[in-house]
């Protein structure tokens, strides 16, 4: 995962390479000449006010991306927010106010981190809505982390209820649900924790950041890699060592 590609403003020429979600071969180039920008209102109304500066200034932009894989040249809507920041220009090494974007839509969304492909539907898809939401909604976003982790929990077949002391069954949290993992693999156990901590933030209307949000999908994107893929490759060596056994000879 590279961070600095979800933090990073688009130009009038320039949009960060994110990866193409449909191909997940080509890299997302901006369409020449299709950025359009327009200032809001209240930021026009504002240049009237005796303490105006530039830095209040604020467009909404919409433009569009495209897919660099000839085979598949996948279009992209961008739509967001921009402002102007100052910058040293080397020409006349003096300091000038350059327009910049930030995101705030992308459709179709790329992927944030990589999605082992033996991952369930379900968590396939609830990491596909926080994507969605990282630049327009944190808090919403970790809330949806937080749901796919109950969506893991119950592909890695962690139990949903447990028996009480009196015979009956209740439903477990989803914090009991990660404590009983621990039990077998404290290390992950401990890294699903964290994530649930900031989806319990989210779901509350605590304050999440981007770089909140950025150190959740990094820590997903491992501990996917070391359930998921390092399950499979390990499931692959059992079924390899059993039909050497037992296959036919
Ligand atoms: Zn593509």
């Amino acid at each position: 995962m590279d961070r600095t590609l979800w933090t990073r403003s688009i130009s009038q020429h320039y949009c960060p390479p994110w990866k193409c979600p449909v191909c997940t071969k080509g890299m997302i180039a901006l369409v020449p000449k299709s950025l359009d920008y327009e200032e809001t209102a209240q930021s026009r109304r504002s240049r009237t006010h005796p303490d105006f500066d530039p830095e209040w200034v604020t467009f909404s932009f919409i433009t569009w991306g495209k897919c660099s894989n000839h085979s598949c040249h996948q279009k992209f809507a961008i739509a967001g927010k921009g402002g102007v920041s100052p910058e040293y220009t080397s020409e006349g090494g003096d300091w000038d106010y350059v327009e910049y974007f930030m995101p705030k839509y992308c459709h179709p969304m790329p992927n944030i981190i990589e999605v082992p492909n033996s991952c369930s539907d379900e968590v396939k898809r609830l990491l596909a809505e926080s994507f969605s939401l990282f630049w327009s909604n944190q808090s919403a976003c970790a809330g949806r982390i937080r749901v796919s982790l109950e969506c893991l929990m119950n592909y890695l077949g962690v139990p949903r209820k447990r028996k009480s002391k009196n015979g009956k069954y209740y439903e477990l949290t989803l914090h009991a649900r990660i404590d009983a993992y621990a039990q077998k693999d404290q290390k992950i156990g401990s890294q699903l924790m964290a994530l649930k901590w900031l989806g319990n933030t989210g779901s509350h209307d605590g304050e999440v950041s981007r770089t909140d949000i950025l150190d959740a999908f990094e820590i997903l994107e491992h501990t996917l890699e070391e359930l998921i893929n390092k399950r499979s490759a390990r499931v692959s060596v059992l079924a390899k060592k059993l039909a050497r056994k037992h296959g036919k000879k």
